[in-house]
């Protein structure tokens, strides 16, 4: 009994330690999210894991969490994580997901496979984190109203999944697990040297740290105009069916995606993959899998 209650109290006393610790992070300071929070949600814990790959870095840095960054059309799009650095400003996406991941820069959609038990894999779409975050990197861009400011793309994807076959060719983006994250930016500012002073992160982390402190009101809208969106691109506009990710079969278009109305033939309806920037995740036609319910904007229709 006297052993239990010592092991329970080590245990507590650990614990206790780790939020004190926790609560004396940026990150915290920023968010306010609850260690118990942080330690509960999973897209929060991954957000919190890539902070803390980076905290060892050195050089002058500042941090700034999730950034509701205005577009030109009133509405607002999140970025994850913003690194302010001596080398350059690096946007992160964090993808705490498991299984394994298959993926190109330029496919609008990336593939995750799990196991499902019995030998079976299920596998599910989501939105290219790459072309997701050029969209946070484009208006963080337009925010700041600079040209000469070095940016730098990174998603993070969580150690429980393995990255098979990602294949990136125009070296602009870095796809890693987070345990190569410091790795890969530590390789990025061997490349690019020194290109922002103390000063000017300053700065920019005065001039960006409003973003990172939307309010309730703020939150609200975006959700709104995400699960807007999502109604209108989950739903045909001409019969109001299911539309569903197919892949061409015959003609020019063989073998590319396309979103389909699921009451063809019966409705022929069609959409272009090319405006769908916020579509996250959409049910595939073959695979039947079924939207993951998002908090925000980072998978669709999704998370
Ligand atoms: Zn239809």
């Amino acid at each position: 009994m006297a052993i239990l209650l010592l092991l329970a109290f080590i245990f507590f006393t650990v614990i206790w330690i780790r939020k004190t610790q926790y609560e004396k992070t940026p990150y915290y300071i920023q968010t306010k999210n609850s260690w118990w929070k942080v330690h509960s949600d999973k897209g929060l814990a991954g957000k919190f894991a890539a902070f803390q790959c980076l905290r060892t870095l050195k050089g002058y840095k500042r941090f700034l969490f999730n950034l509701y960054v205005p577009k030109e059309n009133g509405e607002t799009t999140e970025a994850d994580l913003v690194l302010l650095h001596e080398s350059g400003i690096y946007v992160l996406e964090s993808k705490n997901y498991s299984g394994w991941i298959f993926g190109t820069e330029t496919q609008t959609y990336w593939t995750q496979t799990l196991r499902s038990g019995r030998g079976k894999a299920k596998k599910e779409q989501f939105y290219n984190p790459i072309l997701q975050n050029k969209g946070h990197l484009k208006w963080l861009q337009s925010f700041l109203a600079d040209q000469t400011l070095p940016f730098y793309s990174c998603i993070v994807f969580s150690d429980h999944c393995t990255l098979k076959n990602i294949t990136l060719t125009s070296g602009k983006h870095c796809v890693v697990n987070q345990s190569g994250l410091l790795h890969a930016v530590r390789q990025n500012i061997g490349k690019t040297g020194p290109a922002l002073s103390p000063a000017r992160i300053d700065a920019l982390y005065t001039k960006l740290y409003p973003l990172t402190q939307a309010d309730a009101a703020q939150k609200a809208l975006h959700i709104k105009n995400i699960e807007q969106k999502k109604q209108s691109i989950t739903s045909c506009p001409r019969c109001g069916g299911k539309l569903i990710l197919r892949t061409a079969s015959t003609g020019s278009r063989q073998g590319k995606r396309f979103i389909g109305c699921s009451n063809y033939p019966g409705c022929r309806y069609i959409q272009n993959l090319a405006d769908s920037e916020d579509l996250h995740r959409l049910p595939s036609a073959s695979q039947e899998t079924s939207f993951r319910e998002t908090r925000s904007d980072n998978v669709m229709p999704s998370k």
